[in-house]
């Protein structure tokens, strides 16, 4: 996915997320993808050098969370957030914290006879587990579904109100999406991804502020003790009855002490990691308050799967430290590049046993919805492919690219103008800035790999470094490739 190959339309609709309504915007796009599989257009084959018809369809949408509500029409809110699980899923409202809880919703994927279905004390309190697994319903089964709900537009808001209610089971439909209207798409086996990139920054974020106990961000407060000491037997970590703060709460083992805290953010302060593979991490680090702040997607992403089990090896009990570096393993897995299907199977089994494992340690307010979908997960790489081609990670980088170029936030419209007609221009290295780049320059400057750790100054190379940079030169040259099998080697 090259950044001169990426199209965007944007939809600037002002100060409120346009939700369901989307759809209204989605039409002009629906009526070109009809008109794309129905009748094709005309195009011209540049090495054929002849006109054909092109025929195109959709082959599913990427986008985080809450779009996946406003694309699918299924809401990702409440109960029955998961659009896999569905009406089958177990989560509950938790009675302090008033949120809804995914504490021992997996369970019931298990194999039947497994032990933790029958253990009555490290999940939910005296209760085991026995129901089915969750069915997986198919394109034509969702279709018939959603094939009695109103569409957007169609309707007056009373009667699309009554027509939703009218259905008789829970469901979370809140429309039927603009995207049935395809020819194809029950035919899909996948119509929307789960974002990975999105999930394992939240679920990293999550696991973080837990461990390093960051006062304002952590799901383990005095309400979620005393949720936990309803749902679960956990005696250690109760709290008292008349308990008003957290000052005489037990500390949990998943928690790190101060002094752990600090030597991890030394660790991490003095960490080396080859250039341009995270931002700078040590510009994250809270030396005083001995926490992490700032860190973007890719900086969890690199935490999460590299450094997270090194990090906590000599700081967390072993249980705990096993869970994390277990979880660490499976977001490692799920991105490979290359994806066998007896893999995925077999990660399919181990983020249950993952996901369980976690639920015996963490309390139950840990468990937000989004804590259950790397569950579905492997499903979807065993299906669509490596997660690469359906997460966010290309098109989050585009409009980073977009927004560096907006010279009048106030007018952004008029500069994504400018920028679109600039990336028209396909054909270009686009990389790169065409003025700041001369004409006769080889082409192994022309790309933006590498950039300088400081500003730079004047000087002369040594005949030794001169050397270097020559070869290097030669030796990134694709010009020059051609002759190495004549012998030449110029690396
Ligand atoms: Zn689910």
């Amino acid at each position: 996915m090259k950044k001169a190959f990426t199209f965007l339309s944007l939809i600037i609709p002002g100060p409120k997320s346009p939700k369901g309504n989307l759809d209204i915007f989605l039409q002009p796009l629906i009526d070109e993808l009809k008109l794309l599989w129905e009748e094709g257009v005309s195009t011209y084959d540049v090495s054929k050098k002849k006109n054909f018809q092109m025929r195109a369809m959709l082959h599913w949408t990427i986008s985080d969370f809450p779009a996946y509500g406003m694309l699918s029409g299924w809401s990702t809110v409440g109960k029955l957030a998961c659009p896999y699980c569905m009406e089958h899923t177990k989560a509950f409202t938790l009675t302090n914290g008033k949120k809804q809880t995914w504490f021992d919703c997996h369970r019931p994927f298990l194999p039947e006879d497994h032990p933790f279905r029958r253990n009555k004390s490290a999940f939910r309190k005296n209760k085991a587990e026995y129901s089915p697994v969750p069915p997986r319903l198919s394109g034509e089964e969702v279709w018939e579904r959603v094939s009695k709900l109103p569409r957007i537009g169609e309707c007056e808001h009373s009667q699309f109100l009554s027509l939703l209610k009218g259905l008789g089971v829970p469901h979370n439909w809140n429309k039927q999406s603009i995207f049935w209207q395809l020819p194809y798409w029950s035919k899909l086996l996948i119509r929307h991804n789960l974002d990975v990139m999105h999930i394992e920054k939240n679920v990293f974020d999550n696991v973080f502020h837990i461990v390093m106990n960051d006062k304002k961000k952590t799901k383990d407060n005095l309400k979620a003790r005393n949720d936990l000491k309803k749902f679960c037997k956990r005696r250690k970590l109760e709290v008292d009855d008349d308990a008003i703060d957290e000052t005489n709460m037990p500390t949990a083992p998943y928690v790190l002490s101060k002094e752990k805290r600090k030597a991890f953010c030394e660790w991490l302060e003095g960490l080396k990691l080859p250039d341009g593979y995270t931002s700078n991490l040590s510009r994250c680090i809270d030396t005083k308050k001995y926490k992490l702040f700032g860190m973007k997607s890719h900086d969890c992403h690199v935490l999460m799967q590299r450094l997270l089990p090194i990090a906590f090896k000599d700081l967390l009990p072993v249980n705990v430290w096993n869970a994390l570096t277990k979880l660490s393993q499976f977001f490692r897995d799920i991105c490979s590049s290359f994806v066998k299907i007896e893999d995925m199977i077999q990660l399919e089994k181990n983020i249950l046993e993952i996901l369980c494992k976690l639920e015996k340690i963490f309390p139950p307010s840990f468990f937000n919805s989004i804590k259950h979908l790397p569950i579905h997960l492997p499903y979807e790489a065993k299906v669509g492919g490596p997660v690469q081609y359906k997460w966010m990670y290309p098109f989050e980088r585009f409009l980073y690219h977009l927004k560096k170029k907006v010279g009048n936030k106030a007018r952004v419209e008029a500069s994504t103008y400018h920028v679109n007609t600039k990336v028209g221009s396909l054909g270009l290295n686009l990389n790169v800035d065409e003025e700041s780049i001369g004409k006769d320059l080889p082409e192994v400057f022309n790309c933006n790999t590498g950039y300088s750790p400081s500003e730079g100054q004047f000087g002369y190379l040594t005949e030794k470094d001169y050397n270097v940079a020559h070869r290097y030169v030669l030796g990134n040259c694709e010009l020059l490739s051609n002759f190495e099998r004549y012998g030449f080697n110029f690396s």
